[in-house]
């Protein structure tokens, strides 16, 4: 049993996830995974996608790498998809979600190419990531939270450590 949880951020591209992710690892103490840098450092891919600006990520490579330290808890992990990590290791799915306004200005700021920038405006409008998150954990665990205002983002952050602290006192060792 785990005595740390373990919490992904999901979302579409821009949303905030890294900057989520970096400010609850600072005040919870849990570990930042940032399944980007991972796959890079450890080449965990089969090469990078030149159009998309991204690397292909070879998943079984991926989940062999992180099993062990993720099955001790204490990650915060950082990606655009959720669907690949399995249930057992996971106790809180985030996905954030934002305005086409918002989103399309931060991903403009990354001079994003235009068909990848429209492909990630209707994904986030098709909601694809929350219908993944709910299509693969139970939905008691699944909670979706706006990101369009450093206001939001604020109030998501102290949800989350409200979340983890509860967690921890219910998980204690020896808790009902
Ligand atoms: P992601 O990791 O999901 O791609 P980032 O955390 O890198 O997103 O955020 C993308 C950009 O949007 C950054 O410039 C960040 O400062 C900004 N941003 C993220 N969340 C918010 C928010 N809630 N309010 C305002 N700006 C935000
Ligand atoms: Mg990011």
């Amino acid at each position: 049993m785990r005595i740390q949880p373990n919490i992904i951020i999901t979302g579409t591209p821009g949303v905030g996830k890294t900057t989520h992710c970096e400010t609850l690892a600072e005040s919870t103490g849990l570990k930042h995974l940032s399944i980007n840098d991972i796959v890079k450092e450890r080449s965990l891919h089969d090469g990078y996608d030149e159009e998309y600006k991204s690397w292909i990520v070879d998943e079984d490579k991926l989940l062999d790498s992180i099993e062990d330290e993720v099955k001790q808890g204490g990650y915060i992990i950082d990606w655009h998809a959720c669907d690949l990590f399995p249930k057992s290791w996971i106790d809180l799915v985030v996905v954030l979600r934002v305005d086409s306004t918002h989103l399309y200005d931060r991903l403009k700021a990354r001079n994003y190419p235009e068909a990848k920038l429209q492909e990630n405006l209707d994904s986030e409008i098709m909601e694809v990531l929350l219908q993944e998150a709910r299509d693969s954990y139970d939905e008691e665990i699944v909670v979706e939270l706006t990101s369009n205002t450093s206001e939001e983002m604020e109030s998501n952050i102290e949800r989350i450590e409200t979340w983890i602290v509860n967690w921890r006192e219910n998980n204690k060792e020896g808790a009902k």
